[in-house]
């Protein structure tokens, strides 16, 4: 169950993504006016866009464009061609409005079944879907993916956690799709329930829609005693189904590349970083009918590695996400991720993956609670803990909170429906 275009020669891959990039920058011009209006300032005609190489001449789209062009500015067909609307919640103002006419929906079931096929799901599978359905393309893209490859879903969306582990009992569920924070939970409540998680038959975790380290992968497959994989998308450019890592070496994300095409470039100035090097994820989406978005800024800090995989496939791997540029912290000046605290935090013995932040403004100062959960096994002393994880924080990012709770297994409140929230800036 693997496309040709996956493991494509690299060169051959160029070509194909330069002459849909024509394609889809005439397809902007010709019906979107926001894009045409853009190139026709910038003197740039779809006939300058010949390869992929050309791709820096066009303009970025930002998700402020999709809020001006809200709702259907940014709609390349005619409304009778639609056959689906998401909308991507904001946390302020109006949602980012993306539709789909049938080919888009078939795309994304393509490409969402390449991913849950390179995570090692296979047809015939069970695959127990518990993103959230509805608005949010979590839930119908992967179950979209699931079907087009040929597994049984079982559309659970989010919730009913004990019903969940049950269901995963009974019908023998093979892979279970969802936030790595509900993977956790699911584990938890299993626990309570008297089951042993890892004697069910999951797996593989295909988890995405929040950052998940490394530690906390490991966290999540042990519980589980599945393989845990990583996926991305976005609903800007469809919804999951962008890139996924593979089972075979679990070290990156594959883009699909010749539907999605990445670039990365340096968050402040928009400019190309050097290869290998961090920054911010730019998509153009390569095949795409009622919503082509050109050079769309992603906010995901990333790096892209072209070297080869043990899998076989051509496609680039980017780097799992250190934070969403909008998730970074300035706390008295030292730029942070969550990500970067969990990482760090997560490697200590002792300590279990629940863990949150709050921050405050005494006077004109930055203050940091840092509140982490401790492991239900933990054999050490508070005090020898709290001391490892000070050093810990302090040696690697150079940064240690003004206040370190330790609690007790179970205080911080977890996530049943929708993506976890860690951070809690009470600054403003
Ligand atoms: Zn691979």
């Amino acid at each position: 169950m693997r496309s040709s275009n996956e493991s494509l020669d690299r060169a051959a891959l160029r070509e194909l993504q330069g002459e849909r990039l024509h394609e889809t920058v005439e397809h902007a011009y010709e019906n979107v006016p926001f894009y045409r209006a853009q190139l026709d300032e910038m003197g740039v005609t779809p006939e300058d866009i010949q390869s992929v190489d050309d791709v820096t001449k066009l303009p970025m789209t930002t998700k402020e464009d999709f809020r001006d062009e809200y709702p259907d500015g940014l709609f390349a067909v005619d409304d009778s061609e639609i056959r689906r609307i998401h909308a991507s919640s904001g946390t302020t103002g109006k949602p980012k409005i993306v539709s789909y006419t049938a080919d888009d929906l078939d795309l994304w079931g393509r490409t969402m079944a390449r991913s849950l096929a390179a995570a090692g799901v296979e047809p015939g599978d069970v695959v127990q879907n518990a993103y959230g359905y509805g608005l949010f393309t979590g839930g119908l893209g992967f179950h979209q993916g699931a079907e087009e490859l040929g597994t049984a879903v079982v559309p659970t969306s989010s919730g009913g956690t004990q019903r969940q582990v049950e269901l995963a009992d009974d019908l023998d569920s093979d892979a279970l799709a969802c936030t790595p924070s509900y993977a956790l939970y699911f584990a938890e409540t299993a626990e309570e329930m008297g089951y042993d998680p890892r004697d069910l038959s999951i797996s593989v975790i295909a988890y995405g829609a929040e950052t998940c380290t490394e530690p906390m992968r490991e966290e999540i497959e042990e519980r589980l005693d599945a393989t845990g994989i990583n996926n991305y998308g976005l609903s800007e450019i469809i919804g999951p189904g962008v890139a996924a890592e593979c089972a075979e070496a679990q070290d990156g994300l594959h883009i699909w590349e010749d539907n999605y095409y990445p670039e990365v470039v340096n968050p402040r100035t928009g400019e190309p970083v050097e290869e290998g090097e961090e920054g911010e994820l730019v998509l153009t989406t390569l095949t795409k009918e009622a919503l082509p978005v050109l050079r769309y800024r992603t906010g995901d800090l990333t790096t892209l590695n072209y070297d080869e995989c043990e899998c076989g496939r051509t496609m680039v791997r980017m780097d799992n996400v250190t934070g969403r540029a909008d998730d970074l912290l300035v706390v008295r000046g030292v730029n942070l991720y969550p990500s970067e605290i969990e990482h760090v935090i997560l490697d200590v013995d002792g300590v279990a993956p629940h863990y949150r932040i709050d921050l405050h403004r005494e006077g004109s100062l930055d203050v940091m609670e840092l509140t982490i959960e401790l492991d239900e096994a933990v054999e050490r002393s508070a005090g020898t803990l709290e001391d490892e994880i000070r050093t810990r924080l302090q040696n690697v990012l150079s940064f240690t909170p003004d206040e370190l709770d330790l609690v007790q297994p179970g205080t911080i409140e977890r996530t049943e429906v929708g993506k976890v929230r860690r951070v809690y800036d009470h600054r403003n």
